[in-house]
């Protein structure tokens, strides 16, 4: 990474020389809002709000009044980028942005349950996805595909689903239909 390159440039000519070298260094790591964006894939409203939320610090302004941008405002976007990208709350990123430098067991401890309900959470959606998933094929298998050689009959699914809206059992929710009232069976449809 760029950056990291010019780190070590800027490290070798500490060593080298005088630390005038490397604030000229450190200076081209300066940015405009637009090459944040453009470094983290942050859009540049998201990257006002998390200023604004308090997520990010609100960068230095420079002599001529521009919002300057080093990279600290680089690495804690990106890792609130890489947060988001792991579906976690901003709230969540507030705390493992809070933890970043904390060696207090209990901080810690707080972090591994973070994660942890995050996980629940993605597990409990994968359950309903996966419920989901076996309604639309239940509700596929109400259709062959072959409308052309059903005579005009129409299509399994959308009888299915207006057989539903009548109040009929459908094949995607057979678990959700309430029990027909006594001495009445529901309609039975031949299989198509
Ligand atoms: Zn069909």
């Amino acid at each position: 990474m760029a950056v990291k390159a010019m780190a070590r440039v800027c490290s070798y000519f500490m060593v080298l020389a005088s630390n005038r070298v490397c604030w000229a260094v450190e200076d081209l790591l300066i940015m405009r809002i637009g090459a944040l964006s453009r470094a983290t894939g942050v859009d540049i409203e998201t990257i006002r709000f998390y200023e604004k939320s308090g997520l990010l610090p609100g960068p230095e302004r420079s002599d001529n009044g521009y919002r300057d941008y080093r990279q600290e405002h680089l690495e804690r976007l990106a890792f609130i980028r890489h947060g988001r990208a792991l579906d976690m709350s901003l709230a969540d990123i507030a705390l493992l942005l809070a933890s970043l430098n904390s060696r207090d067991p209990a901080q810690l401890a707080s972090v591994d349950g973070l994660v942890d309900a995050q996980l629940a959470r993605v597990r409990a959606r994968l359950a309903s996805m996966h419920a989901l998933e076996q309604q639309l094929m239940a509700l596929k298998s109400r259709c062959d595909g072959q409308h052309a050689q059903h005579g005009g009959q129409g299509c399994g699914i959308l009888e299915e689903l207006v057989a539903a809206a009548h109040g009929e059992a459908c094949a995607c929710h057979v678990d959700a239909v309430p029990a027909a009232p006594a001495g009445r069976q529901p309609p039975v449809r031949p299989n198509r």
